[in-house]
């Protein structure tokens, strides 16, 4: 089996979930899908646009498109206008390679220098964050007789990978002297751009300018400069330089729940699914694993068939709520791996109607900032903790 067929596993991520959509097989009468809204996607890139006007976006589609299936997600996102993209590590650009996506990948993550021959292969763009990685991608090309692509990475306050900005200049240095790379780019990541507070990102800003005044210094040429996510294009508009590097926001959630309200992006997903089983709980009934809820009377308890082995964590238990019929109602007891309780109180609900856990039903909608806030993560956790065996379905 190559990796080119639809439905393998792979080593990371388990089944590719992204091929449900499109081959038929018994998933796709699973009724928990998440729908993929490929209009929305649009308007987020639009939005982003209003923004930021033709500077180069690099979308990132890391951790499976943040949920949204890396290969269809990908291939809309290009087909939107976005112009590069950008994933965490090599297998994740090998498996556009392989679909067929030809436009330029950035790889973010760090590199293993014994990687570095497949990333040229590939032709992915690998990040450079030391000069010891510099000379072993160098090396690699020369030994290969190709040309490597890189960006330079500075650390500017993240502590995560890349050179110390107060050492940016040895990196700088070390690139006039390796003859088969191609610098495409010098960039850094903020730590705290979602922030209300801007005083911490405004600093790593001037570090990262500081640095790069090497080049004018040098009456070198700067490459292509770029340090904004998605919080920084909302909320730090001198930051955007030459490219910006977009991902929570083109998925239409917003890094912080209140941030930029006035701009119109529309969530792209939706994880919906069905009643499977009514019943009413008598008074004092417990309901779930341990019994952590009681029933204070008689009443109205669905069972829908999702639960955190789907993704859906099992710390919403009791505090998360499910649209139904177009009313939020209460998650009741544990969640367990497959199936959860729903309390519906007096209200009626059959076998096969619609439940939404995320995204909008009727007037009523549950977002992915919400979820965050009810269990003290981010949204991006609950995005990317999605699991492989929810099938995708575009729309
Ligand atoms: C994930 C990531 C981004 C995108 O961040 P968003 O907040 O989703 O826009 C940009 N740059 C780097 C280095 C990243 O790791």
């Amino acid at each position: 089996m190559t990796n080119d067929e639809p439905n393998v596993s792979y080593p990371y991520g388990g089944v590719r979930s992204d091929s449900y959509g499109s081959a038929p097989g018994s998933y796709d009468l699973r009724p928990t899908q998440i729908e993929i809204d490929l209009s929305a996607l649009r308007n987020n890139v639009e939005c982003i646009r209003s923004i930021i006007g033709e500077r180069p976006i690099v979308g990132i589609v890391k951790a499976n498109a943040y949920g949204h299936g890396l290969i269809r997600t990908s291939q809309e996102l290009l087909k939107c206008g976005v112009d590069q993209l950008g994933v965490a590590f090599l297998e994740e650009g090998i498996e556009l390679r392989r679909a067929g996506i030809a436009a330029p990948i950035l790889v973010l993550g760090g590199l293993l220098g014994s990687q570095a021959a497949h990333f040229i292969d590939y032709d992915l763009m690998i990040t450079a964050s030391s000069v010891f990685k510099l000379m072993q991608i160098e090396e690699t090309a020369a030994a290969l007789g190709k040309r490597a692509k890189v960006h330079l990475k500075i650390d500017t306050g993240l502590e995560r990978i890349g050179i110390h900005y107060y050492n940016a200049h040895q990196l700088f240095e070390a690139t006039l002297g390796v003859q088969h790379c191609d610098i495409c780019g010098v960039f850094s990541h903020f730590a705290e751009s979602h922030s209300q507070d801007p005083s911490f990102t405004r600093l790593q800003f001037e570090r990262f300018m500081e640095a790069l005044e090497f080049f004018p210094r040098h009456s070198l040429p700067t490459p292509t400069r770029h340090i904004a996510n998605s919080a920084a294009v909302l909320q730090h508009p001198e930051t955007l330089l030459d490219m910006v590097r977009v991902g929570i926001m083109l998925y239409g959630v917003r890094p912080r729940a209140d941030l930029a309200a006035h701009l119109p992006l529309r969530p792209v997903l939706r994880l919906k699914t069905r009643v499977v089983y009514f019943k009413v709980v008598s008074k004092d009934a417990r309901v779930g694993y341990d019994g952590t809820w009681v029933a204070s009377e008689n009443t109205r308890v669905v069972t829908l068939p999702v639960g955190y082995g789907d993704g859906y964590r099992r710390t919403l238990s009791n505090v998360g709520t499910v649209l139904i019929g177009g009313k939020r109602h209460p998650i009741v007891g544990n969640i367990s791996m497959d199936q959860m309780m729903v309390s519906i109180g007096q209200c009626s609900a059959h076998n096969e109607d619609e439940a939404v856990l995320i995204g909008q039903q009727g007037s009523d909608c549950i977002t992915c900032e919400e979820l965050a806030a009810t269990i003290d993560t981010s949204p991006y956790e609950i995005l990317t903790g999605l699991a492989a065996r929810v099938p995708r379905r575009y729309l």
